[in-house]
């Protein structure tokens, strides 16, 4: 059992968080969890929450629909947006402001003098650049303009959501406003992104609990995504795995094979072509089945340019890997009458080189029916 006497806190938790000490450790061993750390990294984490100054977050938006805040502060967990607002010391968020016009540009003002070189710069939503970014402005700046500004002295920067990583939905073909992401438009390549649409709540705070805990952003993967959330196929982790590998696909929405929770990929689901965290960390605090494919619909690979908002829904995601040949039988006979193993042999005869676990996927799915037939 985890022994939290050892973890000494400067402050009280109950006081401060509003939260029980246990709770507040759990949080802890979630971040730690979510960032795969290794062990005692959560009382590292508890230490740098308690101990430390809260670090100045300036949060600002563009061309976004503010889902990526909603799920941040939405979330069912009872505790979360308690926490994260303990957490951070929030200067600047134009939505949950309650200040307005001139007295919310003096807050950003001064939120930036105060705490030059040291704040976190939070980026929402696409940047125009088209036609001198004049399709988003605010207090008189282009979107451009305002981040640039605001970036210059920041410590870290973070594109939170699919939007303001790489232009997301607003950038979609043709773009006419000419969107892209933070790092693109201000030509760096060290902005931290977290694409989703929106992202999981959890992978963004534990992005600045990492920073706050060990003075540094966390491990990023070329497109600048934390390896800690987007270093793994949604598909190698998926609920529904196994009937991909074992060849049962529901063909239709609300098909017998859609019912029983068959895998989605002959739908559309591009979970094997998407990296992300999503059917480990899920959405909503709610328990098992709160991300899409555990409600039934297929993934369309938000986290990824070029296909969460680009590829068509009902088209087949690109296979990055096999399925393996050994996986055990799991429920009812296949109709086709192979196996995986003997389809796996025909395959290696016939020498084909995209390997027998896509032939068992493709041969197999065939097999599952839909309703009454
Ligand atoms: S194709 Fe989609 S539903 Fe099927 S196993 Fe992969 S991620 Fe899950």
């Amino acid at each position: 059992m985890y022994d939290d006497s050892a973890v000494k806190f400067e402050t009280d938790v109950e006081t401060r968080f509003g939260v029980s000490r246990r709770d507040f450790l759990k949080f802890c061993a979630a971040m730690a969890a979510t960032m795969g750390l290794p062990k005692g990294a959560d009382a590292q984490i508890a230490e740098a929450i308690t101990k430390k100054e809260r670090p100045s977050v300036i949060w600002l938006h563009h061309q976004e629909c503010t889902g990526c805040s909603e799920s941040l502060l939405r979330s069912e967990h009872p505790t979360l947006e308690k926490l994260i607002l303990d957490i951070i010391s929030l200067d600047y968020h134009e939505t949950l402001f309650a200040a307005a016009g001139h007295q919310a540009e003096a807050a950003r003002k001064a939120a930036m003098e105060k705490n030059k070189g040291k704040y976190i710069l939070v980026v929402e939503g696409a940047i125009p650049m088209k036609d001198g970014g004049v399709y988003c402005k605010i207090g008189g700046q282009t979107s451009y303009e305002l981040t640039k500004e605001v970036a210059e002295h920041a410590a870290a920067i973070v594109a939170v959501g699919s939007c303001a990583s790489w232009g997301g939905m607003p950038s979609t073909p043709p773009n006419p406003t000419g969107s892209t992401g933070v790092g693109e438009a201000l030509g760096r390549k060290d902005v931290v992104t977290i694409p989703g649409c929106p992202p999981n709540p959890y992978n963004i705070l534990a992005t600045i609990v990492h920073f706050l805990t060990f003075g540094s952003l966390p491990k990023v993967d070329e497109l600048g995504r934390p390896t800690f959330a987007y270093g793994r196929l949604i598909h190698d982790n998926c609920e529904r795995r196994s009937h991909f590998d074992a060849g049962r696909f529901a063909l239709e929405f609300g098909d017998a094979g859609h019912r029983k929770g068959y895998c989605l990929y002959k739908l559309g689901c591009k979970g094997p072509e998407t990296y992300a965290n999503c059917p480990s960390i899920l959405f909503n605090d709610v328990g098992t089945g709160s991300w899409p494919v555990g409600t039934g619909h297929p993934c369309i690979g938000c986290t990824e340019k070029h296909i969460g908002f680009e590829k068509p829904i009902h088209a087949l995601a690109t296979l990055k890997t096999n399925p393996p040949t050994s996986y055990p039988r799991i429920v009812e006979e296949q109709g086709a009458g192979a196996t995986i193993a003997s389809a796996a042999l025909v395959a290696g005869v016939a020498g084909l080189a995209i390997g027998a676990g896509m032939k068992i996927a493709g041969n197999l799915g065939k097999s599952e029916t839909k309703d009454g037939e």
